[in-house]
């Protein structure tokens, strides 16, 4: 349970990570809260030899609200996004699902940039970007690139970010809907989802259904289609591909989709009035 030797620089400016990035290329790892790299590198299941601290880089913490969108910084912790009075406002949503990830110790530490960038598919606030249909901004060597969350998420703790690139905005459309929900099924309170659903309007997604977060498509085509909420909702496991472990085997989050959804479904139709 102890990490293999590595150097430790912490970075002062976003600019200053990006050239140690770029010095030190794939042997190099950014750390931010350290809730989920930490582990893996106690485990050795990563093992990177120079670490970049971005925890006290500042000027990538905040929450703005925007023209036509909300910006987060990377380095916004969960406790923030949980408390913030213009998500009250404008996008419950993702207040509510991040005061659900696990416990009080991991939302002060845990950041929004971390848990998008490590792209594990058991996470919250992943599903949640993906339903709003989100932007993340990238910082890299050939500058900034704006990636559509649809095309971030590759495959299991694979994301479109590259090794000596920063993960510095997330750009979420203000929601043209007040129907939402996010319902969470979890073994004990602090732990990650067996089975997540993210309703934001017609727009759901799902944690826990496969390798990366994904859109339940065929409950959103149902209900462009005008069909009653039980009827998508039986959608819900369509296209996925659930793991087993030792919470649940994949049937069981099947199951699990399909009566989450219909209860998301449900909660948002109620906010709708
Ligand atoms: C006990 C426990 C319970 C948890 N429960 C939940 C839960 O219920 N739901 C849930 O969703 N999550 C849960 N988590 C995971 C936690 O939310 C993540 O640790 C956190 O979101 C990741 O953010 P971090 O800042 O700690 O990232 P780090 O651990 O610092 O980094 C994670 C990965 O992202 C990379 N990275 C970080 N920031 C950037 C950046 N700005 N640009 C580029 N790359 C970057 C790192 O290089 C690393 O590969 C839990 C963690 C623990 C320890």
């Amino acid at each position: 349970m102890i990490p293999a030797r590595f150097v430790y620089r912490r970075a002062g400016t976003a600019e200053e990570a990006l050239s140690l990035l770029a010095e030190h290329g794939d042997d190099a790892k950014v750390i931010a809260g350290g809730h989920s790299l930490l582990p893996l590198m106690k485990l050795r299941l990563s093992v990177p030899e120079f670490l970049v601290d971005i925890g006290r880089v500042p000027d990538l913490s905040y929450i703005r609200g925007e023209d036509d969108h909300i910006a987060i910084g990377a380095l916004t912790r969960y406790h923030d996004l949980e408390h913030s009075d213009l998500l009250a406002e404008e996008l419950p949503l993702l207040a509510n699902a991040s005061g659900k990830v696990g416990d009080p110790q991991v939302r002060h530490r845990g950041t929004i940039g971390g848990s998008i960038a490590h792209g594990d598919s058991a996470s919250d606030v992943p599903a949640v970007v993906l339903a709003l249909d989100g932007v993340l901004v990238v910082s890299g060597p050939s500058g900034v690139r704006e990636i559509p969350s649809g095309e971030f998420f590759r495959g299991p703790f694979e994301t479109a970010l590259e090794p000596d690139e920063l993960l510095t905005e997330i750009r979420l459309p203000r929601p043209a809907s007040p129907a939402w929900s996010f319902q969470k099924l979890t073994s004990r309170a602090i732990d990650w989802a067996i089975v997540a659903v993210v309703v934001q309007g017609e727009s759901v997604a799902l944690v826990n259904m496969g390798s990366t977060p994904l859109r339940a498509t065929a409950v959103e085509r149902a209900l462009a289609d005008g069909a009653a909420i039980p009827d998508a909702a039986a959608q819900a496991a369509e296209g996925t591909s659930p793991f087993a472990d030792r919470n649940a085997g994949p049937d069981y989050r099947r199951h699990l989709a399909r009566v989450l959804t219909r209860r998301a479904l449900e909660e948002a139709a109620t906010r709708a009035g």
